[in-house]
C-alpha cells in the first residue's frame, strides 16, 4: 500500500537530515523527487505544489539555521503530509435502544458487498449485534454473493430473492419486526456505471425509508483523485456522511483517493449546511478481516516506516474476536518487548486470519529498514510449521519457556526436545529465531513503541531526527 510514495518520503528525510549543507541544489533534488513520488501517488498537482512550495521556502529562508533548519523541515513535510491527508473521523454508534442502520452506496464493483461483510464482521467482533441486508435486486447475483460471505462469516443477514423492489424488501423486514434484534444493522445497495437518474432515484426513497444513521459512500482506490468529484455529486443526491476507499492494497493511487477526500471534507468545512464526509476505513484485500479504521497520523507513520502498533493492534484484535483479556495481554507484552513464545505461537497462526507477514508489515516500528534482514518464508504461516512449533513448545519445560535463551547456551536442551517433539534441532533454531526477531523489532528503541494512535508527538519527531542527523539510521 503506497510502498513506493513511503520510500521516497523516507529517502528525502534521510537526504534532509544527513545533508551537511542545505543548498539550493540539494533542495531542489529532493523536491523534485517528492514532487514525482506524490503525482505518481495521484495527488492532485496544486496540492503537491502548494506543500512543496513550503518546504523549499523553509529550506531557503535565511533566519533558521544549522540542525534547527533540519528539524524544521523534516517536521514540516511531517505535518503538511498529515495535512494532505485530513482528520480522523470515527463511525460513531450509537449504544442503547436505538438501532444503527449503515447504508452503503456507490457504484457498480466498488466493493460495497464485500465492504458490508467486512464491517459487519469488525463490528460483530466488537460486540454489536449485526445483521446484513441486502438491497442490491439490480445484479442477479448480488444477494447471492451477500449470502456466501455472511454465512462463511457467520453473520447475520437477510435477502430477497422473489422481491425485485428493493424498497418493498425492506418495508417487508420492518413490517414483520425482522431486524427488533440487532442494534446495528448494514445495509448493501445497489449500483450503476454511474450516478444516473435511476441510481439516484433509488437511493434517495431507499434513504428517506430507511433513514440510515450513517450513509457511506464506497470507492475504491484506483479512482484516484477522481474521488473527490464523485464524493460531491454522490453529497448532491443524498447526504452523504462518511466514505470507505476499497482496495488500497491493489493501486498506488490511494494516495490520490484519500487526500481528495481530505480535501473535499476541509472545504466541507466552510459550509454549515452539508455535513463534514470524510475517511472513516479503508480495506486492503479480499479477506474478512482486510479492513481498518483510517487514522491519518498512524497511517503516515506506517507510510513513513515507523510503524503503526494501534492498527496492528486493532488487527489482533479482530482476529482474535472479543477475546478482551488475550488481546490485553498480548497488547502489553508488546509493549514491554517481552513477548513469549506462545505469543509467538499464537501471533503466527492469528497472521493466518490477518492475511499473513505481508499484511503487517509495514506496522511494526522500524520495519522498513528491517525487511531485508529477514529470511524470506520465515514468518509463512503455514499450518505445518505451526504444528511443528506447538509439539516443540509442548516439550519444553516452564522455564525453557520463560527464558528460551537457555537453549543457546545448553545446546543438549535442543537435543532433548528435538528428540521428544520429534523433530529437527533445525526446526528448534528456526522458532528460535523468530522469536528473537520479533522481540528484538518491538524492543528497539522505547520511542518506537509508545502510543501511536495520537501518531508521533513533536519531541518523538525531534528524537528521530537528531537519530537520522547522527548520520546513523534507525537501528535495525
Ligand atoms: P460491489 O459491486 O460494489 O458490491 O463490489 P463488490 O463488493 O462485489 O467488490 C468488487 C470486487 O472488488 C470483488 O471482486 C471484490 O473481491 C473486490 N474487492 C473489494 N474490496 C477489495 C479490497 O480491499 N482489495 C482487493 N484486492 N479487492 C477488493
Ligand atoms: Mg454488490
Amino acid at each position: 500500500m503506497l510502498e513506493k510514495l513511503g520510500e521516497v518520503i523516507r529517502k528525502a528525510t534521510n537526504k534532509i537530515a544527513n545533508a551537511i549543507f542545505l543548498d539550493k541544489n540539494l533542495v531542489d533534488s529532493i523536491v523534485r523527487d517528492l514532487q514525482r513520488a506524490l503525482i505518481e501517488a495521484d495527488v492532485g498537482i496544486l496540492l503537491v505544489k502548494k506543500l512543496t512550495d513550503k518546504i523549499k521556502k523553509a529550506a531557503l529562508d535565511e533566519r533558521i539555521k544549522g540542525i534547527d533548519k533540519k528539524e524544521h523541515i523534516i517536521k514540516l513535510l511531517h505535518d503538511e503530509l498529515l495535512r494532505l491527508l485530513g482528520e480522523k473521523k470515527e463511525l460513531n454508534l450509537k449504544t442503547g435502544k436505538e438501532q444503527n442502520r449503515i447504508m452503503l452506496l456507490g457504484l457498480y464493483g466498488s466493493g460495497k458487498t464485500t465492504t458490508s461483510a467486512k464491517l459487519g464482521n469488525y463490528f460483530l467482533k466488537r460486540g454489536h449485534k449485526t445483521a446484513l441486508v441486502g438491497l442490491d435486486t439490480h445484479r442477479p447475483a448480488a444477494q447471492e454473493q451477500l449470502k456466501q460471505l455472511a454465512e462463511k462469516n457467520s453473520l447475520k443477514y437477510f435477502i430477497d430473492l422473489k422481491e425485485k423492489d428493493p424498497l418493498k424488501i425492506w418495508k417487508n423486514l420492518i413490517k414483520e419486526d425482522k431486524l427488533k434484534n440487532y442494534d446495528l444493522v448494514i445495509i448493501d445497495t445497489a449500483g450503476r456505471h454511474t450516478l444516473d437518474k435511476d441510481l439516484i432515484s433509488e437511493i434517495k426513497s431507499l434513504s428517506k425509508e430507511i433513514n440510515p444513521t450513517e450513509s457511506v459512500l464506497v470507492m475504491p482506490a484506483d479512482i484516484g483523485q477522481a474521488a473527490k468529484k464523485q464524493t460531491q455529486e454522490f453529497q448532491e443526491a443524498v447526504n452523504i456522511s462518511g466514505i470507505i476507499i476499497t482496495r488500497m492494497d491493489s493501486t498506488a493511487k490511494g494516495g490520490g483517493a484519500l487526500t481528495a477526500c481530505a480535501e473535499f471534507s476541509e472545504n466541507e468545512k466552510e459550509s454549515e449546511k452539508t455535513k463534514k464526509v470524510g475517511v472513516y476505513f479503508i480495506t486492503t484485500g479480499e479477506k474478512i478481516n482486510d479492513i481498518e479504521p483510517f487514522n491519518p497520523k498512524p497511517f503516515l507513520s506506517r507510510l513513513l516506516g515507523m510503524g503503526d502498533l494501534q492498527s496492528l493492534i486493532e488487527k489482533i484484535k479482530s482476529a482474535t474476536g472479543g477475546d478482551e483479556g488475550k488481546q490485553k495481554a498480548i497488547q502489553k507484552r508488546i509493549e514491554e518487548g517481552k513477548l513469549s513464545l506462545d505469543d509467538v505461537i499464537s501471533q503466527v497462526r492469528s497472521m493466518n486470519q490477518i492475511g499473513g507477514f505481508e499484511k503487517i508489515k509495514g506496522m511494526i516500528p522500524g520495519f522498513a529498514g528491517m525487511e531485508k534482514k529477514i529470511p524470506e518464508n520465515l514468518m509463512e504461516t503455514q499450518q505445518e510449521k505451526i504444528s511443528k512449533w506447538e509439539h516443540i513448545i509442548k516439550s519444553m519445560t516452564p522455564e525453557e519457556k520463560e527464558n528460551p535463551e537457555l537453549l543457546e547456551k545448553q545446546t543438549s536442551r535442543i537435543a532433548r526436545i528435538a528428540k521428544g517433539a520429534g523433530v529437527s534441532g533445525a526446526d528448534i533454531r528456526a522458532l528460535l529465531k523468530q522469536y528473537k526477531i520479533l522481540n528484538e523489532m518491538i524492543k528497539s528503541g522505547p520511542e518506537m513503541t509508545g502510543d501511536f494512535s495520537q501518531g508521533l508527538s513533536q519531541k518523538q519527531m525531534m528524537k528521530l531526527a537528531k537519530k537520522f542527523m547522527k548520520g546513523k539510521k534507525l537501528r535495525f
